[in-house]
């Protein structure tokens, strides 16, 4: 048993070590277009094991972009496609993708409804991320209340010390995963080497959601917001952001109902049958995503619906920077 990744070949041997457990789905990132993505990987090789900007969010493991919900077959019996997975292991998330798995968690299966789908394959999946030495330009994980050694949402945290990694065994499914994989956890009264990195300021959310509900009425958000095109790339890119659509079609005499991602950016997200939009502008729409993330989401699950992974403020087409709206309505620190 070792509780220290000595090196990125030791990370190679235990990323392969944990390929070859029979029956293990493995996901890490991998290479997709010009940038990365999660995927499902038979080899150590494929794993971007030093990328830091995957582009495409670890949720559609958990939550797919579209998947089908239930059939009703000719004779009118319904089939319920609740998925029954093997074991996952998402291996090299970045501790803010973790965490919006966490938050993920509250959404889909922390209350009095459990969402079916969702929780049969969080079930099945094992978390081991990898710290984060150096943040990007544009993440600001610690402004939400994470860090780049947050250990919210991991199983194991793989935490950079020097060369290496401590490994940090969290839950009982990254025991159970570390035993397997002959790991354990260093003694926590053992100081850590590791000076914990910082992505952005921090930030006293309850202070910042406070200011945010003032500033609901505040005239600057037409203008501040007039730039954006409603393309819904930032919540598509977003790990955290979770609406979706339910819709009903038709395929070989079966009825398919089918579950799609949706965006409160779009313009029909809150068209009602009459007509009427209680969100017809593009600043209220921006207001709402910018309220749901650092309001709504700590006030029903007790954490903002943000990690401060930074992946809008790279994929918006026209620069909206999600961090400078968060200081024009919700002030200083
Ligand atoms: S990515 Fe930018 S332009 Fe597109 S909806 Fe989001 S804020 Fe608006
Ligand atoms: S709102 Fe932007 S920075 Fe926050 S988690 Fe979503 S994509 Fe990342």
């Amino acid at each position: 048993m070792t509780d220290m990744v000595q090196g990125r070949e030791s990370l190679v041997r235990l990323l392969e070590g944990i390929l070859a457990m029979p029956g293990v789905t493995v996901y890490a990132p991998v290479a997709e277009g010009d940038g990365a993505a999660f995927g499902r990987i038979g080899s150590a090789s494929e794993a971007l094991l030093d990328c830091s900007g995957v582009v495409r969010p670890p949720r559609q493991i958990l939550a797919p972009m579209t998947e089908i919900l239930l059939t009703v077959e000719p004779d009118g019996s319904t089939v319920d496609r609740v998925p029954a997975p093997e074991p996952m292991i998402l291996f090299g998330a970045r501790p803010c993708d973790s965490r919006a798995i966490a938050f993920l968690d509250r959404v889909y299966a922390g209350g009095d409804r459990i969402d079916p789908y969702y929780a049969a394959r969080r079930e099945a999946l094992t978390i081991v991320s990898i710290g984060c030495r150096e943040p990007r330009a544009t993440c600001f994980c610690t402004s939400t209340g994470g860090g780049p050694l947050s250990r919210e949402g991991s199983d194991i945290l793989l935490e950079p010390s020097g060369e290496g990694w401590i490994v940090r065994v969290i839950t009982d499914k990254g025991a159970s995963l570390a035993g397997r994989a002959g790991l354990e956890s260093p003694d926590e009264r053992v100081p850590d080497p590791a000076v914990s990195p910082m992505a952005g300021e921090p930030r006293d959310l309850a202070v910042l959601r406070e200011r945010l509900e003032k500033a609901f009425d505040d005239p600057r958000w037409e203008a501040l917001t007039a730039k954006c095109l409603g393309c819904g790339a930032c919540t598509f890119i977003c790990p955290s952001c979770h609406c979706f659509d339910i819709v009903d079609g038709e395929e070989d005499g079966r009825i398919v109902r089918s579950r799609i991602w949706d965006s409160c950016q779009f313009k029909t997200f809150t068209r009602q049958a009459s007509g009427h939009d209680p969100r017809p502008t593009g600043a209220e729409r921006y207001r709402h995503r910018l309220m749901h993330k650092f309001s709504y989401c700590i006030e029903s699950y007790g954490m903002p619906g943000c990690t401060g992974c930074g992946r809008c403020v790279e994929a918006c087409p026209v620069n909206l920077d999600i961090r400078l709206l968060l200081d024009a309505f919700g002030g200083g620190k």
